[in-house]
């Protein structure tokens, strides 16, 4: 088995993994390990790529605004875009009233979404049915991230500042009974001090490995598809998605991307569709939207792991002092990667980033250790 030092171990390279090492390599040695032989093949690869300050608890909504200078900041390092221009329609029926009010009230705190009434949704997206329509909230800010561009970026970065990645390295053993860690992966032995935990789905158990406690991670299913739709001019339509989170369409360039926004519970693995889960989510876009479409295109699965709060989980471990959690991303790790993998950076190694002192209270409702304490 080959040997490697190193002083941090990223154990993940999905957007969470790489954008933390990627933050940490101007400051120390960084060793990223993946599993699989490709970077991104799980959650990564499978979003719908949307980010939306408007989507997601208020944690969620904050980690997403405070991302939106560093993704600029990509930008301009990249000279091209990352983000592009797309919106957010969120749509009710009559008995739904009470919930997007809700919404609106909550969403209107920190943002600026619009109420509109039936004729002026279906201004925006004209395919909106009347008998299904009673109102709608736009949020005209979301746009469209370039998924892999973001996380080729990252990757870059720590190539180019000589971290080291390497695939198909499944962690299978961690040791650190002589006080630095050692972790066996398929044909790597790599000695570190400290571990970075972004295995998404695999969190918890790469935690275990390590003697930690599980926060009780949950990974659940999520469907996606994709369509075409003869009937209507669709490009420029914004994210379309129920209020209540029972479906959503995302238009693309040829295609309408479609999801019964399902939660299911399942295991750490490599998830595929269900068919009953497409027909359901083509089934409650077809009462929403006056569409035609026959037949999908591509369809596929991915999970998206939450917390028992539902909110991530970014710090060290109570009793492990040197293993960090970035773990819990849910339906929004794209979104807020760029800001999480700054935060974690400077919790890990402080004066990466500078954190402003409200941070603080963000930082606080990150720690793992809630879920520990009782
Ligand atoms: C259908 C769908 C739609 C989504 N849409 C959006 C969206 O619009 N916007 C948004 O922001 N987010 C979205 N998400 C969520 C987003 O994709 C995830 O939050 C994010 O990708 C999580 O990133 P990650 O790096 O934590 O996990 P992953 O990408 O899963 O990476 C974890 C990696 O760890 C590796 N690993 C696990 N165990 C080990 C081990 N023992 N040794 C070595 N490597 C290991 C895995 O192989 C994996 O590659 C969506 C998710 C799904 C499924």
């Amino acid at each position: 088995m080959n040997k490697i030092v190193t002083d941090i171990l990223v154990i993940g390279g999905g957007i969470a993994g790489a954008s933390v090492a990627a933050s940490l390599i101007t400051r120390t040695d960084v060793c990223l390990v993946e599993a699989e032989e490709n970077l991104g093949y799980h959650s990564t690869g499978r979003s719908v790529a949307v980010y939306a300050e408007s989507y997601g608890s208020r944690i969620i909504r904050q980690l997403t605004k405070k991302s939106s200078p560093l993704f600029k900041k990509a930008e301009k390092d990249l000279t091209q875009n990352i983000l592009s221009s797309r919106g957010f329609l969120f749509i009710a029926r009559e008995d739904q009233s009470a919930e997007l009010e809700k919404l609106n009230i909550e969403l209107n705190e920190s943002l600026k979404v619009s109420k509109l009434g039936k004729k002026e949704a279906q201004e925006i997206v004209p395919a909106l049915r009347s008998e299904y329509l009673s109102q709608a909230l736009y949020h005209s800010e979301a746009q469209d991230i370039d998924v892999s561009l973001l996380h080729n970026y990252y990757i870059q970065r720590l190539k180019e500042a000589n971290g080291t990645i390497h695939m198909s390295q499944r962690v299978k053993k961690i040791d650190n009974s002589s006080g630095q860690y050692i972790v066996e992966c398929d044909s790597l032995i790599i000695y570190c001090n400290k571990i970075i935990n972004a295995a998404g789905a695999w969190a918890d158990q790469v935690a275990e490995l390590a003697g930690c406690k599980k926060i009780g991670l949950r990974p659940l299913r999520r469907t996606a598809f994709s369509f075409d739709e003869k009937k209507w001019q669709y490009s420029n339509w914004p994210v379309v998605i129920d209020c209540e989170e029972n479906f959503y369409i995302k238009p693309e360039t040829g295609s309408i991307i479609g999801s019964p926004a399902d939660e299911i519970n399942d295991v750490p693995r490599d998830v595929y569709p269900e068919e009953y889960d497409i027909a359901l989510g083509m089934d409650r876009i077809k009462n929403a939207l006056d569409f035609e479409a026959k037949s999908i295109g591509s369809s596929w699965a991915g999970l998206r792991t939450f917390t028992p709060d539902r909110d991530p989980a970014v710090g060290f471990d109570y009793q492990h002092k040197d293993f960090f959690w970035l773990a819990g991303q849910g339906g929004y790790g794209i979104q807020t990667a760029p800001y999480m993998g700054v935060l974690a950076a400077d919790m890990i190694c402080p004066g990466t980033y500078s954190p402003k002192s409200e941070e603080n209270e963000l930082k606080k409702s990150l720690d793992p250790n809630r879920f520990f304490k009782n």
